[in-house]
């Protein structure tokens, strides 16, 4: 099902001793919560050859240690609002903070990442004839006023906001992608991937999954920020990157929503995480930030007909699969 079809003009400085079957895959952010688990994936195939761009902002060296030294792998560490000249069949390009707390810590350069990073790997796709997918985000619906979220929405979206460096960011890295299709015939896939977790994210990170479940284990009280009926549909990680593979396989260029449709309020998932890892700890209801989209949904009717995809792993079964990560990594034994 994940037959893969060469681009049609790999580089001359290709090595030919790859030409015939292997693919030579670029991974930006690959050191990330997210794009470690698609290189293990595609390092799972023989016929891959792994690059992964890093500047370590939010990812770490440790996320793929498993494959330092592996011959078909390949680390750098290199930022990508500066140009780069590698030679690859296909970029999956994820580099950019993900979580409120690290984008806003520095808007500007989330905002460079963004457009910058996304010239740049486009660029690079132009001279190479690649094929590039971008992982774009459902915040490019901003406070969504229709629900759930199909791909023809448009979006509500505040431009001047505290979060508008990543979800505007994230609407010009789109559109560059679109006009380097349409103006210079470059191969594009955009995933709009909504709200994933699973092992890997960073602990700290504020992030809702990864607080609480680091809360539970803490004994620390779970911080529900008000109003707490807020929603989000969580996709646990596997489930995602099976959909990016086939997105970057396939035939469409999307947007494709990519994430699971199972919606919870944010209290609800804190009494899941309560009742699932830690019973004693109190719930907590706390302050919230701007511009909180109140509620979030994935229509992923596109997905099921264009990719075949929908995820499996349900939330109450993804979130012991992170706890077990999380506890070794926080080094909290079973016993509470
Ligand atoms: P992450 O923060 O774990 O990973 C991002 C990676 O990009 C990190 O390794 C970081 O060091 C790297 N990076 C950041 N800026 C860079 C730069 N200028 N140059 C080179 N590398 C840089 O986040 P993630 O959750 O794995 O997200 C990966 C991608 O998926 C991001 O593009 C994000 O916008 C998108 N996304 C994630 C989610 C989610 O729920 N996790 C939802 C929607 C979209
Ligand atoms: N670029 C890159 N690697 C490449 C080719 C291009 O990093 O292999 C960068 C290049 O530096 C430029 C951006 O991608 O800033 C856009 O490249 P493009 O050729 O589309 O535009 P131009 O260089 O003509 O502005
Ligand atoms: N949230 C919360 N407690 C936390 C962290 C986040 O209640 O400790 C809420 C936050 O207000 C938002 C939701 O959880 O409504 C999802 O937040 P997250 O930062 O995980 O993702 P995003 O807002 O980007 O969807």
């Amino acid at each position: 099902q994940t037959t893969s079809k060469l681009p049609p003009t790999p580089s001359p400085l290709r090595n030919s001793k790859f030409l015939q079957s292997n693919m030579r895959i670029l991974v930006t952010g690959g050191a990330g919560f997210i794009g470690s688990h698609l290189v293990d994936r595609l390092m799972e195939n023989e016929k891959n050859e792994v690059i992964v761009v890093d500047n370590y902002f939010t990812g770490s060296k440790d996320n793929l240690r498993r494959w330092i030294g592996h011959p078909r792998f390949e680390l750098i560490r290199h930022d990508v609002t500066e140009p780069i000249l590698v030679e690859v069949d296909q970029i999956y390009h994820l580099a950019c903070p993900a979580s409120p707390i690290f984008y806003k810590h520095n808007p500007v350069k989330t905002i460079k990442t963004n457009v910058i990073g996304t010239l740049n790997m486009l660029g690079l796709a132009k001279r190479v004839g690649a094929r590039i997918l971008l992982t774009s985000t459902s915040e490019v619906y901003g406070d969504p006023l229709v629900h759930p979220q199909p791909e023809s929405y448009w979006g509500n979206v505040n431009p001047i906001g505290v979060r508008s460096c990543y979800d505007e960011g994230k609407r010009v890295a789109e559109t560059l992608m679109f006009d380097y299709h349409r103006q210079h015939g470059i191969e594009i896939r955009v995933a709009r991937i909504f709200n994933t977790y699973g092992p890997r994210m960073n602990i700290d990170d504020g992030r809702v999954v990864s607080n609480f479940i680091a809360q539970a284990l803490r004994g620390e009280p779970l911080t529900v920020q008000l109003p707490g009926t807020q929603t989000r549909s969580f996709c646990y990680v596997s489930d995602l990157v099976d959909g990016l593979i086939r997105l970057m396989e396939g035939e469409n260029t999307g947007p494709i929503n990519l994430g699971n449709p199972g919606e919870f309020t944010v209290l609800e998932l804190a009494k899941t995480v309560k009742e699932l890892i830690n019973t004693e700890v109190e719930i907590k209801m706390v302050e919230n930030t701007p511009d909180d989209p109140r509620q979030r949904k994935p229509d992923i009717t596109k997905a099921k007909e264009v990719l075949g995809w929908e995820p499996k792993v349900k939330l109450r079964d993804g979130l012991p699969l992170m706890e077990d990560d999380f506890r070794s990594r926080l080094g909290v034994g079973k016993q509470k």
